[in-house]
């Protein structure tokens, strides 16, 4: 049996664009009540004045911060009571040659990727034990979490690095009730992709998954009931070569 998402309180980091915006609306439609997080202000407004105030509260900052990502958990308590899922999500993808990427862009790519997934699982976790206990870590790796490819590595390297935090959190925090799952997607037509050196319109980017697709999974993720752990989902456009 399915289990109802309605009045469930999610936190999504990098709700902005992408797959976390559209996590959001998904999720909302499914009932939930979602803090998000990003760095742009408008973008958060927006999604705000689609789906309402009382449904959605934006917290704006940077996610390498780990106080951002304190400051998000606390919006969702203060505003509905209690945290049930966090979904670490935000991250960035600069791809080259390992000679051809600066020390800020590569810097920033594992602060974002790694660091930024640690503080906001650290934030849920902190929540879900001031709670009674149980709850929901959704992290957004990739394919390239498990195999890494020519002008990716340290992008590979950040989402390798998510998948090694999440399994062990799952064997870590599982006789508490919380879940940890992986979703690893891969191309997606986001932003991000057409960052990736790809532009829009372009036959690869229309072979990808949709960032829709990629929140359907999340949404029934969390549809699962609380006797069953998923762990690990890989998803693939059928399109793509
Ligand atoms: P987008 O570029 O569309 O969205 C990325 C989101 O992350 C934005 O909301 C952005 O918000 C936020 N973000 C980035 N850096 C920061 C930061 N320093 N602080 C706070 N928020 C930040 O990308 P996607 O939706 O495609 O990516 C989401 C996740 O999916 C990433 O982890 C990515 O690695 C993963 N992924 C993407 C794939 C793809 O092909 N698109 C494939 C596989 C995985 P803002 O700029 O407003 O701060």
């Amino acid at each position: 049996t399915t289990r109802s998402l309605d009045g469930t309180v999610v936190a999504i980091t990098g709700a902005s664009a992408g797959i976390g915006a559209a996590s959001v609306y998904s999720l909302v439609d499914a009932g939930a009540r979602v803090a998000v997080s990003a760095r742009r202000e408008d973008r958060l407004a927006k999604i705000v004045s689609d789906l309402g105030e009382d449904k959605v509260v934006p917290v704006v900052g940077d996610v390498r911060d780990p106080g951002l990502n304190d400051a998000l958990v606390k919006a969702a308590v203060d505003k509905w009571g209690r945290l049930d899922t966090m979904v670490a999500n935000a991250g960035i993808g600069a791809y080259g040659g390992i000679l051809d990427l600066d020390d800020d862009t590569l810097t920033e790519m594992v602060e974002t990727n790694y660091l930024g997934t640690v503080w906001s699982v650290r934030s849920a976790v902190k929540q879900f034990r001031a709670q009674d206990g149980g709850g929901d870590i959704i992290v957004v790796s990739s394919v390239a979490g498990f195999r890494g490819g020519a002008d990716e590595a340290v992008y590979a390297g950040t989402k390798h690095a998510q998948v090694g935090l999440a399994g062990s959190l799952d064997r870590e925090l599982r006789a508490e009730g919380i879940r940890v799952t992986l979703i690893c997607p891969a191309g997606t037509a986001t932003e991000f992709a057409i960052g990736a050196g790809r532009t829009e319109g372009s036959p690869d980017l229309d072979a990808y998954l949709r960032p829709e697709d990629v929140a359907h999974t999340i949404r029934v993720v969390l549809e699962q009931p609380r006797s069953v752990r998923t762990t690990v989902w890989q998803l693939w456009s059928t399109e793509q070569q």
